[in-house]
């Protein structure tokens, strides 16, 4: 049955790919971006592909935004059935530049070296808000159009880091915690209107975000890249595809009796103690 699915973030890497896998199931996509023209780009590509489509831009932490994109789809193909919370990702000024404290971290003067002590509240809250306000927001908007009808769910993204935080980044690992326990406090809370929430966790994918992060300008992996690989036992980066079949289980009826579960699509890297 051909749904109408609303993605945020979906001009990125991973949710422009999860677009295009539901698009292809016959479902009407809404493809909601900041960016308008990489929101508009992706529906471009649907719709060349045979698909149907349309390009909204929304700021996931303003609700008149969201309201606005509501009306224009709404308009377009209907009430909403499906919401994809993808809109999420982390920022330097959450971030630690070691993974430990040492003592003489405290006397280091190096332009931009940052200890925890150092770690500026405004980067902490551009993370927290943009990963759990920018899930919360879009659910209050859009699940409404949910209510009384079948087959309808919220898809949220969550990570590696939620499980156990990774070293550096304790506003991101704090944010995506945030971001598993709402996907359960909210399954509960829907149980009864018939809609479900689960999440989708993701293991180490080379995007725009960490490309930096995890390989040198000759494409070869940094230490941090290496210990990542190190740590998933199937010894491989995910690509967005790995994420399409359990995005399309959890969206779709076969998965009726599902709610409240964050699913890890990490190779392996959440079970295994490194021993
Ligand atoms: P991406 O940067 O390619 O995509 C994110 C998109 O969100 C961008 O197009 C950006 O314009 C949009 N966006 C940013 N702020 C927004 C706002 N306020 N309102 C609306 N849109 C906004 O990132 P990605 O790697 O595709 O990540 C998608 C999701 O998956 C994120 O939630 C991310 O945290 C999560 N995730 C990624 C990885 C990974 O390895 N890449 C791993 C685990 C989880």
């Amino acid at each position: 049955m051909s749904k109408v699915v609303v993605l945020t973030g979906a001009g990125g890497v991973l949710c422009s790919t999860l677009a295009k896998a539901l698009a292809e199931q016959g479902h009407k996509i809404a493809v909601l971006d900041l960016k308008i023209e990489a929101a508009e780009q992706v529906a471009k590509e649907i719709e060349a592909a045979g698909g149907t489509a349309m390009g909204v831009v929304a700021n996931v932490l303003e609700k008149a935004s969201l309201e606005d994109a509501k009306s224009k789809i709404n308009a377009a193909y209907g009430s909403v059935d499906i919401l994809v919370n993808g809109a999420g990702g982390n920022h330097p000024l959450g971030t630690t530049s070691n993974p430990f404290l040492e003592e003489e971290d405290l006397k280091n003067t190096t332009e931009g070296f940052k200890t925890f002590f150092d770690l500026d509240t405004k980067g902490i809250e551009f993370v927290f808000n943009l990963n759990f306000i920018g899930t919360l927001l879009p659910t209050q908007v859009f699940a409404k159009d949910m209510i009384g009808k079948k087959g309808c769910s919220v898809l949220n993204i969550s990570s590696m880091n939620a499980f156990t935080p990774l070293t550096k980044i304790p506003a991101y690992s704090g944010a995506k915690a945030a971001v598993s326990n709402f996907t359960q406090w909210l399954s509960v809370h829907f149980s009864k209107v018939g809609i479900r929430v689960n999440a989708l966790a993701p293991g180490f994918f080379l995007t725009d975000q960490n490309r930096t992060l995890l390989t040198n300008t000759d494409g070869s992996l940094t230490q941090r890249g290496q210990q990542i690989i190190d740590q998933t036992p199937m010894g491989r980066y995910g690509v967005p595809e790995d994420l399409i079949s359990t995005t399309l289980y959890l969206c779709d009826d076969a998965s009726s009796f599902v709610t409240g579960v964050v699913i890890p699509i990490d190779g392996g890297f959440s079970a295994y103690s490194g021993v």
